[in-house]
């Protein structure tokens, strides 16, 4: 077995039979073959440098009812907040004093003019109060392709929107079945951002219910064949006061969310060498070392919380989010070290934009 995974691992060009082959790897030594050559393939093309983004969570208010995640809008248990313009530009603050480089400001779903004009506000004082010298990420869900078009015009510069999954029908497995939830527009989404000019980064759970291995062999050639320039993935981690929660007993064991959310990391990086891979923190709710173990298999990028503490408990996509009672200095700092002990540097006051999509349009 071990050769055969050696033989595929070779190979120029992968196919779905070849992902479905390294996905089904259940050794120990199998999965560490996969994870080195990542880590192989991402040193010799973006190299040992990690790139941060400060992570301010703005607010939880969410329009739509994904059946995965916490903050939708059903959930009455949630206390809704909007963090203060002071809030965000204090964070951004933060974030340039201690060299991060850029930021992704992340919301639940409105799709109202308000919404739009607050953003948009919001990216300007950003970048006026910060130098021009932050590059700044949204991940503020489906929008008008003129929305993005603004969005882009003040100053953001990368969008990520997760297709969640690649199959059409576990798709609409995981969310309510009408018009506001279709998957459909969520690629219409996917593309539109790519027209407005944005770096566009995408990604999946892993380990949803009635996932398969195949699902997954999909969602990697999905990437490829979008030819997106980020990823953003990691596995699923249910949250009780979600409909999902009913089908946790379909669920793989923590562990082997955590093993596949690797391969899959691995295998993004191994299938597309120059794109941004962030090594997300749902990997840190079910290992202690998540994170550094997803640097190893691959990614790139980590974003440290930079959100209020009065505020981060209200943020909760899934349960046991790590970091909830830590300041964004000890986060940082704690951040740092790890990234040290596993003889990465830091690409300090980097905007870290993604080398793909750099080859892709000519520079940035
Ligand atoms: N509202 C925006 C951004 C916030 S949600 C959007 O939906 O795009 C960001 C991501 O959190 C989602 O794309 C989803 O993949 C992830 N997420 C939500 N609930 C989750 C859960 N229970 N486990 C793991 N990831 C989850
Ligand atoms: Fe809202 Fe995003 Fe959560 Fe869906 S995943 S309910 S859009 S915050």
């Amino acid at each position: 077995m071990l050769n055969t995974i050696s033989q595929i691992l070779q190979k120029e060009t992968l196919t779905r039979t070849d992902f479905i082959t390294l996905l089904s790897v259940r050794s120990a030594e199998a999965t560490q073959l996969v994870l080195d050559k990542a880590y192989q393939v991402k040193t010799e093309t973006v190299g040992r440098k990690v790139y941060l983004r400060g992570l301010i969570e703005l607010t939880n208010i969410c329009a739509k009812n994904c059946f995965y995640c916490g903050i939708r809008a059903a959930n009455i248990k949630v206390e809704r907040y909007s963090l203060s313009v002071e809030e965000v530009l204090q964070a951004a603050d933060f974030a340039w004093k201690n060299g991060f480089g850029s930021l992704v400001i992340q919301t639940g779903e409105q799709q109202s003019r308000a919404f739009a004009d607050m953003i948009e506000d919001l990216l300007i004082m950003i970048h006026d109060t910060t130098n021009h010298e932050l590059s700044v990420t949204l991940s503020c869900g489906e929008q008008e392709l003129s929305v993005y078009e603004r969005w882009r015009k003040a100053g953001a510069g990368r969008f990520l929107l997760r297709i969640e999954t690649s199959n059409r029908d576990l798709y609409h497995k995981i969310h309510p079945n009408d018009n506001f939830h279709s998957f459909e527009s969520r690629i219409k989404a996917l593309n539109d951002l790519r027209i407005a000019g944005f770096q566009v980064g995408t990604g999946v759970m892993i380990g949803l219910p009635e996932q398969s291995i195949g699902d997954l062999a999909d969602d990697l050639i999905f990437f490829k064949t979008m030819d997106i320039d980020m990823i953003g993935m990691g596995p699923f981690i249910e949250h009780a006061d979600t409909p999902l929660y009913a089908k946790n007993h379909m669920l793989w064991p923590a562990h082997e969310r955590f093993r596949m959310s690797l391969l899959m990391l691995a295998l993004a990086r191994i299938t597309m060498p120059d794109i941004n891979i962030a090594s997300s923190t749902a990997l840190e709710t079910l290992d202690p070392l998540g994170r550094q173990k997803g640097l190893l298999a691959g990614a790139n990028v980590v974003m440290p919380n930079l959100t209020p503490v009065s505020s981060r408990k209200k943020y909760q996509l899934y349960n046991n989010k790590p970091h909830l009672d830590k300041d964004a200095a000890l986060s940082a700092a704690s951040l740092q070290k790890i990234i040290h002990d596993i003889g990465e540097v830091i690409g300090f006051n980097e905007a870290g934009s993604s080398l793909h999509f750099k080859n892709r349009v000519g520079s940035v």
